[in-house]
Order: C-alpha cells, then structure tokens, then sequence
C-alpha cells in the first residue's frame, strides 16, 4: 500500500512523495493512520539547519513527533482498528537505570522519532501511515478531538517543566518566551493553581498567554521589567534567547528556581553565572516528560483548557514545506497543525 509522506532531504528542502507500506506489521507495532499532528520548535531547527541542539540529521528524514493516529490494524494489541490514540514518541528500553527509576525521559537507549539523537534514525509522523510500538499508544474516550489530542506531547514537556520546578498552589511564577512551549506552560501552570505571569517581545502573544491562564503580561521593550527583579518563586525559561535566561536570574527571587524548558542552542553570550551564586538559585534543566504524558492527557480530555485558542494553523500534509516556513516566518501565534490531505 503507498501513502503520502513528507521528508527533510536538506536544509530548508522537504519534499512529499509517495512511500510503500511494509506488507507486514512488525512485532508489537500497531499500524496507523495519522489523525492529526503539530510542528515542534525541534522540527523547525530541523528544517533550518538540518541539525538540531548539535545533532546533525545523517540521511533525509520524516520530522515529526507531536501526533496522535487512528488504528488501523492493532495486530494484537489491546486496540481496535478505527480507534483514535495519543501517541508517547517516547520509545524506552525499560530496563537502564533511569527507566527502572520511571525517568524515560533520560533512558540511555531510548529511541524518538524525527530525531538525530536516534541512530539509525527514525522517521517522524509527518507522514499519512505509520507503525508505531503499540506500549506508545493511549486509548482516549470517543469523540476526542485530535487537533486537541495532539496537543499531549507538547503539553506534556510543559507539564514536566511545571513539575521540575515543583510549581503549586499560589507559586508566583513568570515564564519568559510566549512561544507554543510557554503558552503550553501557562495552561499547566494554571491547572495546578500557580499565580502566572509572562512576558515576551511580541504583544499578541502575550494577549493569548493571558486569554489561556496567564494572570499578567509583559511586553519586554513596551513595559519595564526592572522593577520585577526577584519577585518570582520560579522562572520558566521557554524563549530559548540567553539573554531570557540572564534576565530569569534578576527575575527569581533567593533560592528560587530557574526552569529551562525552551530548546536553547549551544551560544556564547556570556551567563550571569555569579547571580546562581549570590542568590543561591536552583537552576533545573527540563526535558521532555514522563508521566506528564497522562497528566497531558487527562488536562485535555477534562476539556478545562482551551487548546482552539492555541490553534494557529492548520495545514494539509501535502503542505508540510509551507506549513514549516510559515512556523518560520514567526508569525504563527501558538501551534501549526499537519493533517491528512483525505
Ligand atoms: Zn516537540
Ligand atoms: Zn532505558
């Protein structure tokens, strides 16, 4: 069978072609038909550079790993064929030291899909069918929406950087960087009850983090943070720029937490290293999750959150170029969605 796939062959080239099926389902994989999908800041690095937080991509690739698919045969597995599932890219082994500690996250033979971390590596979800391990894929009630259930594995990084910081009722929390990664961070923050305020350069999307749960906005060159320096519990870091994470050190008050979720790039702009120092801050790096993917899950079957508001786009697979350039441009505020042309 021929399906409709997108590849990465080069910096800035995707093409769409027409791939074949295995005949047969390998052991423990579920074959699936991608419902919907979401494009990470991991896939636009990808896209730009062929190379990401310093892994270099060795052949083309199918980027992708925020989905969620319909069954199509469960072979064996515990699914029924026409069901829609979440999909954890998490592939762990289960049996290093960190797996056997429940921290898949860190597994030191996990496996992840569209990724240069993997070798050899292993296409993506950008892509009309797929086998998938069958233990990655979460049953969800029917009637789900999957442009909302796609939402699960971005969300859950959110969460995770949420949980890392150990954010609760009444935590006074800023998060610099209204990017997807933050506004995602806004509504898990939210959902446990934290006092959330952000700031960005972009004045829309500050509106938007304030219209999902965000209690206060900044906008940086417009409002002046100077006056906020050592007034948060915990800084969140989602922008990815260094000088964001200079500035979360000013913001974080004594013994406080900075939190980095955003995907930062190697860099030399110099850190601030003696604020951790003087003020004995507790900087935590954030990445990606582990039973945040259920926390995930059950935010948005609870339908508590309003992830159409984080919807930007929508794209069909047949325009995965377009719907990467389009991230690029950084024009899109919250999350670009890939579906099947049919
Ligand atoms: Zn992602
Ligand atoms: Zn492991």
């Amino acid at each position: 069978m021929s399906y409709l796939a997108s590849k990465l062959t080069a910096a800035q080239a995707v093409e769409t072609l027409q791939m074949d099926l295995p005949a047969d389902v390998p052991e423990g994989y579920v074959r699936l038909k991608l419902a919907t999908a979401s494009l990470c800041g991991t896939d636009l690095h990808y896209f730009k550079h062929f190379a990401n937080a310093g892994f270099q991509l060795q052949n083309a690739l199918t980027l992708g790993h925020e989905a969620c698919a319909t069954v199509v045969d469960a072979n064996g597995a515990d699914l029924v064929a026409g069901q829609l599932v979440a999909l954890n890219p998490i592939i762990f082994c289960g049996e290093c030291e960190n797996c056997k500690k429940g921290l898949v996250n860190l597994c030191t033979s996990k496996r992840f899909p569209g990724s240069g971390t993997t070798i050899p590596h292993i296409d993506g979800f950008f892509r009309e069918y797929f086998d998938f391990p069958a233990f990655c894929c979460h049953k969800v009630p029917e009637g789900t929406d999957p442009d909302h259930l796609t939402f699960a594995e971005p969300l859950s990084c959110s969460m995770h950087s949420v949980n890392v910081g150990e954010v609760a009722e009444g935590t006074k929390l800023m998060i610099t960087g209204c990017g997807p990664m933050g506004l995602l961070a806004v509504v898990a923050a939210a959902s446990k009850g934290a006092v959330v305020e952000v700031c960005d350069v972009r004045e829309a999307v500050v509106d938007l983090a304030c219209e999902v749960g965000a209690n206060k906005g900044y906008v940086i060159g417009r409002d002046d943070l100077g006056a906020l320096a050592a007034s948060y519990d915990v800084v969140i870091e989602a922008s990815g720029s260094p000088q964001a994470f200079n500035q979360a050190l000013d913001l974080v008050k004594r013994q406080g937490k900075v939190v980095i979720l955003s995907n930062i790039q190697p860099s030399d702009t110099p850190i601030h290293l003696h604020k951790i120092m003087l003020k004995e801050i507790d900087v935590v790096g954030s990445f990606q999750f582990n039973r945040e993917f259920t926390e995930a899950m059950d935010l948005i079957l609870s339908g508590k959150a309003d992830f159409d508001k984080l919807i930007a786009a929508r794209f069909p697979l047949s325009q995965t170029a377009d719907a990467l350039r389009y991230m690029a441009d950084g024009k899109a505020f919250g999350k670009i969605l890939l579906k099947p042309d049919n």
